[in-house]
Formats: C-alpha cells, structure tokens, sequence
C-alpha cells in the first residue's frame, strides 16, 4: 500500500494511506536503507510503501524516490535533516516588527529554496503596521531576483485570498521565524485546522527527539498540503558545497563565468571577481554579498571540521577582511545570524 508521510516525531510516522485511514507507522527494520547518515529518516511529504497491521497501525517498507528535498543542517545532531520532501513551494513568512524584517534569514531559506528547485514565496506579515522603507526596499529586491512577494496581514485578514490561491493545489513548506504571525495566518487561510497562536513557545530540540519537527496540513481543497514547520530562530546550512554557493544566489550565478579565476575563485578577495565587480556596479545588493560570505564561512567550516584539517588556514581572516572593505553598513547588521548563539535552536509550537 501506498501512503503519504504526515509528520514524524520520534521514528513514529504518521501516514495517510491509500485508503484514506491514517495509520502511525513505524519503518521494517528501523531504517530506511537509501537515508544512511541522514538525522531523520523520513519528511513529511514523503511517499511510502507501507503494510498494514493488526493494530490499525502499519510498517514502512520503502521510501519511493524523492523529487525534492527541503532541509537544513541540525547542529546538534551534526547531520542534515530534511524537514519537508515532494514540494512544488517554499514559503517564508517574514513580519516588519516583533520580530523585525531579518533577510539573512530570508537568504538563507532563498538558499535551501534554489537547493530544493523550488519557487520561494517571501510573505510580509503584518502590513497593518508601519513597513521601515529599508525593509519595502528589500522586499523590491528579491522580487527582482524572481522571486515571488505578497504583502498582507492576517489580522486585518488583507492579501489573503491571494495567498491561499498562491497555495492551491501545491505541497507548499511554510517557514519563518518565530512570533511572525504563520499561525495566524495559517487559522484565517483554514479556519477548521485550528492552529494555536501566541503561545509561550516550547524549544523543540533540546531534550530527547520527541518533537514533531514538521506537519503537513490538508486544508480539504483540492490537493492543497501545506507544511507547517516549528518557528526557527536560525536555519543552519552545511551541505552544500562552498566552492558552489554561487549557483543559489540568482543574481550572482551568472556572474560567476566573468571570475579570473574560474570556477577556483572563492569570490572573497580575488584579482577579477565577476561578483566582487558585481557589488561594486550595484548588481548585487552589499547584504546579500554579506550572506553568502556568512554562509560559504559557515559551509567551509564544515568541510574543515569533516576533513579535520583546515583547506584555506587564512580564509576567515580573508573574509573578515573582504566584508570590512565592501560591506557597507545597514540597519540588518543586527540579523542575529550567529551560530555559537543559537546553535539550531527552534521555537516549537506545534502539538
Ligand atoms: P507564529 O509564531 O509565527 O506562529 O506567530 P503567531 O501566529 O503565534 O503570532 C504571533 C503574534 O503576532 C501574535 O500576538 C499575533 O496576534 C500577532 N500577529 C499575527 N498576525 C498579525 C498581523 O497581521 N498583524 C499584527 N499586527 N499582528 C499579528
Ligand atoms: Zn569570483
């Protein structure tokens, strides 16, 4: 039998089945054979086949093929963890105030987004508070960047309708930091599902893996899934290839064949960058350059601590210094974007 992954918490699978019963499945064996060294096994969005059993609950036998994965790297369990798999959106809902627009964050889901080939979604909510012109600015500048920008307010129940035809008839990932309204939004998209709002949030990863790390949501209409996931304070990346980084920045992939270098220039501080010449003309917005030097840091970190040998010895001292030249500074230089301070922590609220 065949069945759709709903959520997984604790190697407990919840599956719609074929049948049209939902069963908690556990997998034959405990591990799917395919996802060796991955942090979770299995992704809500993920399609199975299963067989059922006596207790109305059943067993996982394989894991069809993947089309695609949205992940990120679980700091604490060092592995990547997928959080939703089979999905045709990423949505990332994002707020001006409480908390403030953060667009590191917003690249970095932008990154796991190009990662997955999926469209991203930027959602702003809470237009019904003042929207500083710095933050409107750069919302103009991922629209020019392809991707798609919706401005509303679930409390005045503004740009609604828009999203949930943006939604309709997808398997959409929802994403955001916490307190960003994605439960509120998520009550006036779907009234019946009843998600909860404004509760103190709960951390999700700091005990033992209990926790539903994502929950996929059938509102009824037809063949819409959308996946609500924890609120994350920061989304940790790790395994994608530094010396590719480029390629999941839009504006800077096709900069990439003007490099001296070639496809062995890290863009920091090389003769001939077609991306460093590229923040300079204006191409490439300075914070975006910003975030991925973060990034590629926090990625080359990782190969470093996987190869425990250090590639490039002066490569932070580059960075420092390439950012202190050409980054100019802006009010988002507080992006709490700090790993030793929120080390893949997330803000849990869902049941
Ligand atoms: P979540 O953590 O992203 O699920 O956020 P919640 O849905 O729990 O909302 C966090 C807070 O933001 C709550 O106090 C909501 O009332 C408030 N909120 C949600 N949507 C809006 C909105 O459109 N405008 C305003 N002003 N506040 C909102
Ligand atoms: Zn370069």
């Amino acid at each position: 039998m065949q069945g759709l992954v709903l959520s997984a918490t604790n190697n407990l699978f919840k599956v719609l089945c074929e049948d049209g019963c939902t069963r908690l499945c556990a997998i034959k064996g405990k591990r799917i054979s395919t996802l060796t060294g991955s942090y979770n096994s299995l992704a809500a969005g993920d399609t199975v086949e299963l067989a059922p059993t006596d207790s109305g609950r059943g067993l996982i036998l394989a894991l069809n093929p993947r089309r695609n994965v949205f992940g990120r790297f679980n700091e604490k369990g060092r592995a990547e963890q997928a959080i939703a798999a089979n999905i045709d959106l990423v949505v990332c809902v994002s707020s001006p105030h409480l908390p403030p627009f953060r667009p590191r964050f917003v690249d970095r889901v932008a990154v796991l987004a190009e990662a997955a080939s999926s469209p991203l979604l930027i959602v702003l909510n809470k237009a019904d508070l003042d929207i500083p012109a710095e933050t409107a600015e750069r919302l103009e500048g991922y629209r020019g960047l392809g991707y798609g920008v919706a401005v509303l307010s679930a409390k005045k129940g503004k740009g609604i309708e828009e999203l949930r035809e943006a939604l309709k008839g997808r398997t959409s990932v929802l994403t955001g930091q916490s307190g960003v309204g994605k439960s509120s939004l998520l009550n006036v998209l779907y009234p019946g599902l009843d998600r909860k709002t404004g509760e103190v949030s709960i951390k999700y990863d700091r005990g033992k893996h209990t926790t539903t790390l994502a929950e996929m949501m059938l509102p009824g209409d037809t063949g819409t899934r959308v996946i609500d996931t924890p609120g994350m304070r920061r989304l940790a990346l790790r395994g994608l290839d530094p010396s590719n980084l480029a390629a999941y920045f839009p504006e800077m992939r096709r900069l990439v064949g003007e490099c001296g270098f070639g496809l062995s220039c890290t863009h920091i501080d090389e003769e001939n960058c077609g991306i460093v010449a590229g923040v300079e003309r204006g191409e490439v917005h300075p914070d975006r350059y910003e975030s991925f030097l973060r990034i590629r840091d926090e990625l080359e970190s990782a190969v470093d601590w996987k190869r425990s040998g250090n590639r490039d010895p002066g490569r932070k001292e580059r960075t420092a210094s390439a950012r202190s030249r050409r980054h100019k500074s802006s009010t988002f230089d507080q992006d709490d974007d700090d790993p030793e301070e929120h080390a893949g922590e997330g803000d849990r609220r869902l049941k």
